[in-house]
């Protein structure tokens, strides 16, 4: 290889493959760039496939990251509807899916997460919708219209926005929630009654500790309903299954990749191997403001944040400065902002007014903000973004004070 020019392959033409094949052009980066992608499209944004792509308020062409050109104009050769099947790391070498290979010098891996499944003993695969990729959201929009009955299994972020979608559509949603709450893995008990009972508000059914057995057909072969484990049943047209995804690391752990809950990074998302690099949710990554705890974060700035320290440790620039983590939810006239991870809080003040839906929750270790949850208050996201990055003690008194600014805040 050529020191200065490595000839990069990068797998997964996602929002991190994207972003790191047009970064890497962008700091000079002069080799040769292969973006292998195992769908149709090239490198999209999927946040509004549960959102405005599914109420058709945008089409495919505006999620693109790019236009297609911008490819190569920059001389990025994109291998769309190619499968990655294996990494022969002796060998550096990629082999494809239906035959061929990839030869590589480093090798960035962007694979991404993948929807959990459900297995029920009477559903056909065309039952059970899922929303990860434009196919899918295409596939949902296509039999979600007015006056039909979208279930959800799952109450997630995912589940949520699409209940918020099929509403907007004139459809009726039920969300079938195993926990007792929505929201359970990834928001404090306050969020999850908040946004429970603004979906209720909304005509959303909301049925918790709900454990889905089977699904129900009518005589022309459609799903009819949902049947629960309580003996109960909900009826319903269409079936969305939206309850958690697992990093793509098959790859990665068959070639030999330090892999756990994701494939194993360093703070430059460098693997086990040095010739190797993972980036955005695949990743199983150090977290710098919470003392390298390792975590895999599901969202885009964490694949922005990623893609550019793999740039920029390929073409030798200095690493850019930790990011605080953050990550957004559009749902009707409501948009969550949270930054931070709520690692080890022992405490919990609100800010605002809940009943207006106007309010923010900060966790908090000691007097040191952990982790922001803000809906409809840009103000407290932004200053509690700023404050969790630089691990400055908190007035908590001023914090929950709404006489107080948050500028005023973040400043004491
Ligand atoms: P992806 O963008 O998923 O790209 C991975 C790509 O790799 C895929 O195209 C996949 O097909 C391809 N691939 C996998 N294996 C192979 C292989 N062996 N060979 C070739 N190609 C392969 N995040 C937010 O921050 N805010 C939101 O509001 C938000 N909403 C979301 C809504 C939905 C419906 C979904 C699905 C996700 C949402 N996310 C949101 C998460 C965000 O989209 C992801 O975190 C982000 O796309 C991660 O980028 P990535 O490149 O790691 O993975």
């Amino acid at each position: 290889m050529s020191e200065s020019t490595p000839r990069i392959v990068i797998i997964g033409a996602g929002h991190a493959g994207g972003t790191v094949a047009a970064l890497l052009r962008q700091y000079g980066h002069t080799g040769d760039i292969v973006l292998v992608g195992e769908e149709l499209i090239g490198p999209y944004q999927r946040p509004p496939l549960s959102k405005a792509y599914l109420k058709g308020d945008v089409d495919a062409e505006t999620l693109k990251l790019k236009p297609d050109e911008f490819y190569a104009d920059h001389g990025i050769t994109l291998r769309l509807g190619t499968s990655a099947e294996a990494i022969d790391r002796t060998a550096r070498r990629v082999a494809l899916k239906g035959g061929g290979s990839l030869d590589y010098d480093l090798l960035i891996l962007a694979t991404g997460s993948a929807n959990r499944k459900i297995t029920l003993p009477s559903a056909h695969a065309h039952d059970l919708h899922e929303l990860r990729s434009v196919a899918d959201a295409e596939q949902l929009k296509s039999v979600l219209e007015h006056g039909k009955r979208l279930a959800i299994v799952g109450g997630g972020y995912i589940g949520l926005e699409a209940a918020a979608s099929a509403r907007a559509l004139g459809a009726d949603a039920v969300i079938l929630e195993l926990a007792p709450r929505v929201l359970a893995r990834v928001a404090c008990e306050e969020l999850s009654t908040f946004f429970q009972d603004y979906h209720r508000a909304k005509g959303v059914k909301i049925v918790t500790g709900a454990q889905v057995l089977d699904l129900e057909h009518g005589p022309d072969g459609h799903v009819s309903g949902v049947r629960l484990a309580d003996g109960s049943q909900e009826a319903c047209d269409v079936v969305l299954v939206g309850v958690g995804a697992m990093a793509c690391s098959q790859l990665a752990a068959d070639a030999g990749l330090d892999c756990a809950n994701g494939v194993v990074v360093d703070s430059s998302a460098r693997t086990s191997d040095p010739s190797i690099f993972a980036i955005g949710d695949v990743a199983w990554r150090p977290m710098p403001l919470y003392d390298d705890r390792m975590h895999r974060l599901e969202s885009v700035p964490n694949a922005l944040e990623q893609a550019k320290q793999v740039a920029c440790a390929i073409v030798g620039r200095p690493q850019p400065a930790p990011e605080t983590p953050w990550f957004w939810s559009d749902q009707y006239d409501l948009k969550l902002q949270i930054a931070g991870v709520p690692f080890d809080a022992d405490q919990r003040l609100i800010r605002g007014s809940v009943a207006d839906a106007k309010f923010a929750i900060f966790h908090l270790q000691g007097d040191r903000i952990l982790a922001v949850e803000a809906v409809n208050a840009p103000a407290e996201f932004m200053a509690g973004r700023l404050m969790i990055g630089q691990k400055r003690p908190v007035d908590r008194r001023k914090l929950t004070d709404m006489s107080v600014s948050m500028k005023e805040v973040a400043l004491a």
